[in-house]
């Protein structure tokens, strides 16, 4: 339970976060809250050698209006979002689904930007992102990107950043449709989802049925055809691979993800 030795490094500004990444190469590690990247390490799954800690970059924490799109910073912690008196009006879902994020020390300690850079499957806030068709914006060695939700997680734990890349922001266009609905089963109320469904109008995306988080494009499919929401979950589980672990066999999970999906058209049917 006690990680490996490291170098740690704390950055001012983005600038000098991704000057020390370059120095670090490849085994060096951005810190935001800690709280995904601090127990790998003391089970030593990581061992970075060099932690840049970008923890106290307050010039990415905000939630703020840009250009017909809502923003947020990758710093903005999960009770900040929760909080959000934009996001509770514009975007309910991803300040709701933050809310539903472990309990409130990992709410204030872990944020956004940590959340999908880690890209662990059982996360809540990569579905919401997929849900709610977001970009990425990044800085790294070769300049600035853009990176559709749809294209960012590659494999399990793994995303398109490149070493030394920061998630610097979230983009998020305003939905055509108000009706949301975010669905989270877990043994306890603090748990990570067993499975979880996000749903933003007709776009619908899946905790924990798949080494990525997925979109139910099956359900999505279903929907477009003019199937309502019963018929439309019961594709629910279509093209999804969960896992089979103590929490729950896979059939197990496939019924839960189609349970789960029709509350959570219907509820969103309701909001509309
Ligand atoms: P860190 O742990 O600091 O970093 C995680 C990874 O992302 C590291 O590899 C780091 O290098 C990288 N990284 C961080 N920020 C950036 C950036 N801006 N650019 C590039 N790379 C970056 N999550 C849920 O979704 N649902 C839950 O129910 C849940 N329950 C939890 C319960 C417990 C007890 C704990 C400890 C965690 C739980 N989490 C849960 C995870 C929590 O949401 C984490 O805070 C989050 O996954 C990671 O955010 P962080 O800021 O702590 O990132």
């Amino acid at each position: 339970m006690i990680p490996a030795p490291f170098t740690y490094k704390r950055a001012s500004s983005v600038d000098e976060a991704l000057d020390l990444a370059a120095q670090a190469g490849e085994d060096g590690k951005f810190l935001a809250g800690g709280h995904s990247l601090m127990p790998l390490m003391k089970l030593r799954l990581a061992v970075p050698e060099t932690l840049i800690d970008i923890g106290r970059l307050s010039e990415l924490s905000y939630v703020r209006e840009d250009d017909g799109h809502v923003v947020v910073g990758a710093l903005t912690t999960h009770d900040e979002l929760a909080r959000s008196d934009l996001l509770g009006s514009e975007l309910p879902l991803l300040a709701h689904a933050a809310g539903q994020v472990g309990d409130p020390q990992v709410r204030h300690c872990g944020t956004i930007g940590g959340s999908l850079a880690h890209a662990d499957p059982a996360a809540d806030l990569p579905a919401v992102a997929l849900a709610l068709r977001a970009t990425f914006r990044t800085r790294g060695p070769s300049g600035s990107r853009e990176i559709a939700a749809g294209d960012f997680f590659l494999g399990l734990f793994e995303t398109a950043l490149l070493p030394g890349e920061l998630l610097t922001e979230i983009r998020i266009p305003r939905p055509p449709s108000a009706g949301w609905s975010f669905q989270k089963f877990t043994k306890r109320g603090i748990d990570w989802a067993i499975v979880g469904v996000a749903v933003q109008g007709a776009n619908v995306a899946l905790v924990n049925m798949g080494a990525t988080p997925v979109r139910a494009a099956a359900v999505e499919g279903a929907l477009a055809s003019g199937m309502g929401p019963s018929q439309a979950a019961a594709h629910a589980a279509d093209g999804t691979s969960p896992p089979d672990d103590l929490n729950g066999p896979r059939a197990y999970r496939e019924h839960l993800a189609r349970v789960l999906v029709r509350r959570a058209l219907e509820e969103s049917a309701a909001r509309a």
